[in-house]
């Protein structure tokens, strides 16, 4: 076959040799002379360096590379030529090249980071997390207000603001930890403004009117799924896991201790928020022997005693600690015994009520905190026509008479003004306490 190929095609073969036979010769000669070798090699190198201080790392990458290529063929065809300088030259190069790509892969982790918002509000629990796949989660929304409010305005126009200026247009998860107006108050005005795709409750008989006004703002919003929040469902986004780890179908009595417990995991990290699961719950969450391992905690119960037990605290063995609390607060949160335990493990400890918002940012790797400042209760101003009328708040259906101290409290469009508060009443607005 061959033989009458070449026979047959003599011509073109004989030219095609000839053609080739140069060029062939050229390349090799300047490829495998081993002091063109390692001139190309050293050339490429200096080239990388200079890219490199120029700034531009993909580029230098792509030198040192190709210079490594060079140096390995250097020494695999050349093993007798200068073998001591090929290998000094082969490390050199290679340990340029990996320090260089472990940079940059570094800091392209961090072009997608993880972010937990632990935000300042005020005695209770708010969290928002933005995963790299751009989802939003939301656990808690701090108070919204209620007839017996403390005596602090309304955080959920700071929150709903926080929550705007993040970027947020849609949450994927809402937990509602527990019917505790400290965390779910803030909820109603959010499911009121964001499209929520689900929401997780853990489901207990409470009659409050926070919890009414959350659950008829749950189960109303129309495309929102209402679930139960049980241990074992998985939710994900992205890279990211949230696995739940509490309540069980058999709710523990205390309405803190059927807190939804949340364990978020990103490649080889993970935050536990424990809502205000306290004793009883925590027993219950180890007896089951899932995973508890965070990096991260929420601590449960704003830092109470009552809550981080010895046993659970091993289980957890965390190394950023957060305490959502207010500022002299009248439970005397965070508790002493609960701080000693945090300081006693070297726990580096975060307390909202000091420190303001605590924004946690993870690559899957590593961490970065960073606090952009206390909560603030803005003041609104009254149109001098409206100035002495009762004021409503629509979410919340409470209102204020003109000497509530909350009475420029509330944002203008969530107003609704009374004559008097009898037609306040009849309108079933509840009288603040304040
Ligand atoms: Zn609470």
């Amino acid at each position: 076959m061959k033989t009458r190929f070449i026979k047959r095609f003599p011509l073109t073969i004989l030219v095609l040799a000839a053609l080739a036979i140069p060029l062939f010769l050229f390349a090799e000669s300047d490829r495998t002379h081993p002091t063109e070798l390692y001139q190309s090699a050293y050339r490429l190198r200096r080239q990388g360096a200079t890219l490199f201080h120029r700034g531009e790392h993909e580029e230098a990458l792509e030198k040192y590379r190709e210079s490594e290529k060079y140096a390995e063929l250097l020494a695999e065809r050349h093993p007798y030529w200068n073998p001591e300088a090929s290998r000094l030259f082969i490390e050199e190069v290679r340990a340029l090249r990996r320090g260089l790509q472990e940079s940059i892969e570094e800091k392209r982790s961090w072009e997608n980071p993880l972010v937990a918002h632990f935000i300042d509000v005020g005695q209770g629990d708010g969290a928002l997390i933005q995963t790299p796949d751009g989802s939003n989660i939301v656990i808690d929304a701090g108070w919204g207000t209620s007839p017996a409010w403390s005596r602090r305005a309304p955080n959920w126009p700071f929150v709903l603001n926080y929550l705007r200026e993040a970027g947020v247009e849609k949450i994927d998860l809402m937990i509602a930890t527990h019917p505790h107006a400290d965390h779910i108050g803030g909820l109603v005005k959010l499911l009121e403004e964001f499209p929520v795709d689900v929401v997780l409750d853990p489901g207990m008989d409470h009659t409050s009117h926070s919890y009414e006004l959350f659950l008829n703002a749950a189960k109303n919003s129309p495309n929102t799924k209402y679930m139960l929040g049980r241990v074992g469902q998985t939710f994900e986004y992205g890279d990211v896991e949230v696995q739940i780890l509490h309540p069980s179908e058999r709710l523990l009595p205390k309405a803190n201790d059927v807190s939804i417990v949340a364990r978020l995991v990103y490649d080889q990290v993970a935050f536990l928020f424990t809502g205000d699961a306290e004793t009883d719950a925590e027993r219950e969450i180890l007896v089951r022997g899932r995973p508890l391992r965070a990096n991260v905690l929420k601590v449960g119960h704003h830092g109470s005693r009552t809550s981080t037990t010895p046993s659970f605290f091993r289980a957890v063995r965390p190394e950023i600690a957060v305490i959502s609390c207010g500022f002299r607060n009248t439970y005397g949160h965070p508790h002493r015994e609960t701080m000693l335990r945090l300081q006693t493990a070297n726990v580096d400890t975060y307390v909202t009520a000091e420190v303001g918002t605590v924004v946690i940012a993870s690559n899957g790797r590593t961490f970065d905190v960073s606090l952009p400042g206390r909560a603030y209760s803005s003041t609104y101003s009254v149109a001098p026509e409206y100035e002495g009328k009762v004021i409503g708040c629509r979410t919340y259906r409470i209102f204020y008479p003109p000497d509530s101290i909350h009475y420029r409290s509330i944002p203008h469009e969530g107003r609704v003004y009374f004559e008097n508060e009898a037609e306040a009443l009849a309108a079933e607005f509840i009288k603040s306490s304040h």
